[in-house]
């Protein structure tokens, strides 16, 4: 029988594409040259690898693995590694890049960088997601390093999985090197803060976002797609300070509640219900794709790439769209949120809390010390509230959206590092 070649699935939209409609956008607008616009494009380097583990019960299955580091033009390369299925070159490319501009966006000296490796967490031991991680470790050593490339958590990884990163590289070079990843257990050198920090800083945009449109956070509703680190943090944070979070969701669907999610309860309930929301009593339950399209004044998508698209957009009713997760907004979807208004904090910028604090930790590893959480929450909420400040003030002086705003500030920093660093 011949073989055919299945057709690419085509409702679903490339995030390395969606990405660079916006940053071709944004470049234009700056009138960037077009040998500038190749040097911000390209990735500087890409590794793909073939990981071969042993399973528990004996059988050995190879496991693809990626680092792509997009720029290094400001500093150490910065980004997380992704455990998912759906992992593949392009989504990490994308991400990548994105990381370049999520580091430029809130002013820190680094470049970008993402990892993943294609496998399912949630069907996989202890003991074979270690072997994954050490032997991906060992994969990537010429690539690592605390002044060339700092790996941090993703989806489906967690400070457990950094630890065993953080052992395997030390072991490699023969002294504990700490400052090689972050997102680490807090013994190992961890900061204070981290956990919760990307939650925060979706937090802390919100609160900006809703002070620009005049909403009183005590009568706002919010609801949150996803509700791992991100997500469920995002949720804690803006119900203490007096948001009604109606809506919370996961993989095993969403739960709705007019009156307002049992927040804490949610969290406990997940925690003992092997990680997930599935049958979350005091809740109706609905779809994810209702959850976005709920009449609330404070949208989160939390969860991952591209829910936000040209064919639910138009059905959003949110006043806000807080990008907790990475690229969950197609570019065919950009038009069509803002000719209704909605005020998008772009993800580039209001999901950057996580790496401003892991930037943090990288400095206190470095420096041999340790700040409390007061100050890193302090110097974080800072960061995230004067990056908001300037994304919505260049969104007013270039009468753009704050998503192309946040990319004109982010490309002009990488690209006016480059003209005084120099080439060949
Ligand atoms: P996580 O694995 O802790 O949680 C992901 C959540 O999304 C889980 O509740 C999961 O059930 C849910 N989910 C997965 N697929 C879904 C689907 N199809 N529909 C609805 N829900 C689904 O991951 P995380 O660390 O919270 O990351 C979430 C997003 O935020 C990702 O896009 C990630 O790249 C981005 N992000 C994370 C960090 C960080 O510090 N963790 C930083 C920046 C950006």
């Amino acid at each position: 029988m011949t073989y055919i070649e299945p057709a690419p699935i085509k409702d679903k939209e490339n995030p390395l594409e969606s990405m660079m409609q916006r940053f071709d956008k944004a470049v234009e607008l700056l009138g960037i040259s077009e040998e500038m616009y190749y040097i911000l494009k390209v990735p500087a380097r890409q590794v793909t690898v073939g990981l071969p583990i042993t399973m528990d019960d004996g059988r050995i299955k190879v496991f693809e693995g990626h680092r792509v580091i997009h720029s290094n033009i400001l500093g150490p390369a910065k980004g997380g590694i992704r455990f998912d299925p759906a992992v593949n070159i392009d989504e990490v490319r994308a991400l990548a890049a994105w990381m370049t501009w999520k580091c430029a966006v809130v002013d820190i000296p680094y470049g970008g960088a993402k990892g993943g490796i294609a496998c399912n967490p949630r069907e996989m031991s202890a003991g074979e997601m270690e072997r994954l991680m050490r032997a991906y470790t060992v994969a990537m050593l010429d690539v690592f390093g605390p002044d060339r490339d700092i790996p941090a958590p993703d989806m489906g990884t967690g400070p457990r999985e950094m630890a065993w990163l953080m052992d395997e590289y030390s072991k490699a070079k023969g002294m504990t090197v700490n400052a090689v990843v972050t997102g680490k257990p807090l013994v190992l050198g961890g900061s204070l803060g981290r956990t919760e920090a990307t939650g925060r800083g979706v937090m802390v945009s919100a609160m900006a976002g809703m002070d620009k449109l005049k909403i009183n956070p005590y009568k706002a509703t919010a609801a949150i797609q996803g509700f791992g680190n991100v997500g469920s943090y995002a949720a804690v944070l803006l119900h203490e300070r007096g948001v009604k979070v109606v809506a919370i969701s996961d993989i095993s669907g969403a739960y709705y509640n007019e009156n307002g999610i049992d927040i804490e309860g949610a969290i406990k309930y997940r925690d003992l219900n092997r990680g997930t929301l599935e049958n979350f009593p005091g809740a109706e339950k609905i779809t994810n794709e209702q959850l976005l399209t709920l009449d609330v004044d404070v949208l989160v998508p939390a969860a991952k790439e591209d829910v936000i698209t040209h064919d639910n957009a138009s059905f959003i009713q949110a006043k806000m769209i807080v990008e907790g997760a990475n690229g969950p907004t197609s570019a065919s979807a950009d038009d069509i949120i803002n000719e209704k208004g909605i005020l998008v904090v772009p993800d580039i910028l209001a999901n950057a809390g996580g790496v401003t604090v892991s930037y943090f930790e990288w400095v206190q590893n470095r420096m041999g010390y340790k700040w409390n959480l007061d100050r890193i929450n302090r110097r974080s909420d800072r960061i995230m509230k004067d990056s908001f400040d300037k994304v919505f003030l260049t969104s007013q002086q270039f009468n753009v959206p704050m998503r192309i705003a946040a990319y004109i500030v982010a490309i002009k920093k990488v690209a006016d590092t480059y003209k005084f660093r120099g080439g060949y």
